[in-house]
């Protein structure tokens, strides 16, 4: 989308020149793939690498008496895996809490499970989805979903290639253990000296968590509030009349209302920010400006795939097909739910939206 950049978004990495004047990172250094960095009493910032376009996920330790409990896990994979152990040699692990289900937050929990022994803790609709997704794995593409790509105008070559790629999901994340603790919203967790309650949001996955400790000023966002890009919010085959970006707008608003402005705000990728609440605006403005260009555009009847130059600066290629579609049909599914488009479907079964009258 606009100014948006990274693996989270459809659109490629584009250096923001600076930031708003309502928003600074206070801390100058960044810590190394694999190196911990303290940000506050008890509190260290751990990078894992990725190999995809950001190239980095945060993740967060915090000390918990003699143990440690670790805030999102990072991917499924060898590198991971080493980083952790040598980090984890002399310490034991408490908690494992993941905010969501995404591959670079989830994927080693299961991992850390069994090597470490530790409880896994998230909200019981990001453990059941994930678990979902992981059993996708090695199945052939339901029809569902050859149906939504179909529904969004792709050509038989594109859902074609969606069939050959499906199920990749599982690849990137260890089996979760059989059993978790439900986090909900509200709940309390006492980590150490701190306490930490738990806000969930929707939109970006179906029960994000992050973790708030008021008394210190401390927000870990996971995916909900990035510093310099906006999170993915998409539509799947799995639920095709979902209105994800009704959720992520509320979400929005939601952490407005919860958050206090000079909050240090720990996001899961980019560098630790303050000026939460110009943040959560800017992230609904660019939305709202989003959906107003479709309800322009759509003066024309459009499909899903027609509306791509509208919403992203960048041009959309094989390999961000499928989440610039997810994208697309998250606007245009809330705009017909605002009664702003209306939705036809042609005898092919191609979904056409078009500017609602009146
Ligand atoms: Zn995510």
């Amino acid at each position: 989308m606009r100014n948006r950049e990274g693996a989270a978004t459809a659109t490629p990495i584009q250096t923001m020149p600076s930031l708003p004047a309502y928003m600074n990172y206070p801390l100058d250094d960044v810590p190394a793939p694999g190196e911990t960095l303290p940000i506050a009493d008890g509190v260290r910032w751990l990078r894992m690498p990725l190999p995809f376009m950001l190239g980095h996920i945060n993740l967060w330790l915090l000390d918990d008496g003699d143990r440690t409990t670790l805030v999102d896990t990072g991917l499924n994979s060898r590198e991971t895996q080493d980083h952790w152990r040598r980090l984890l040699e002399d310490h034991e692990v408490s908690r494992i809490v993941v905010t969501h289900m995404h591959p670079d937050h989830v994927g080693s929990a299961g991992w850390l499970h069994e090597h470490y022994g530790a409880p896994l803790y998230m909200t019981r609709a990001e453990y059941l989805m994930c678990r979902v997704l992981v059993a996708d794995t090695g199945q052939p593409a339901p029809r569902a979903g050859v149906e939504f790509y179909r529904a969004a105008g792709f050509d038989e070559a594109a859902l074609q290639r969606y069939q050959e790629r499906f199920g990749g999901f599982g690849k990137a994340v260890y089996d979760l253990p059989q059993a978790y603790h439900r986090l909900q919203e509200g709940d309390v967790m006492t980590i150490g000296a701190r306490d930490w309650r738990i806000v969930t949001t929707s939109g970006h996955c179906p029960e994000h968590a992050s973790l708030y400790c008021e008394r210190d000023g401390l927000f870990i966002a996971g995916d909900q509030v990035l510093p310099t890009i906006s999170s993915n919010v998409s539509v799947w085959p799995t639920e095709p009349d979902a209105d994800p970006l009704g959720f992520w707008l509320d979400s929005c608003r939601h952490l407005q209302d919860e958050l206090d402005d000079d909050v240090l705000v720990l996001p899961s990728h980019g560098k630790p920010f303050r000026g939460a609440m110009g943040r959560l605006q800017a992230l609904i403005d660019e939305h709202e400006d989003n959906l107003d260009a479709l309800i322009t555009l759509c003066a024309e009847p459009r499909r899903a795939i027609d509306t791509f130059e509208a919403l992203f600066q960048s041009r959309i290629t094989d390999g961000n097909l499928i989440m610039a579609t997810g994208e697309a049909v998250a606007h245009l599914n809330h705009l017909v739910q605002r009664d702003r488009l209306t939705r036809e479907t042609d005898d092919a079964g191609v979904h056409w939206y078009r500017t609602a009258q009146g």
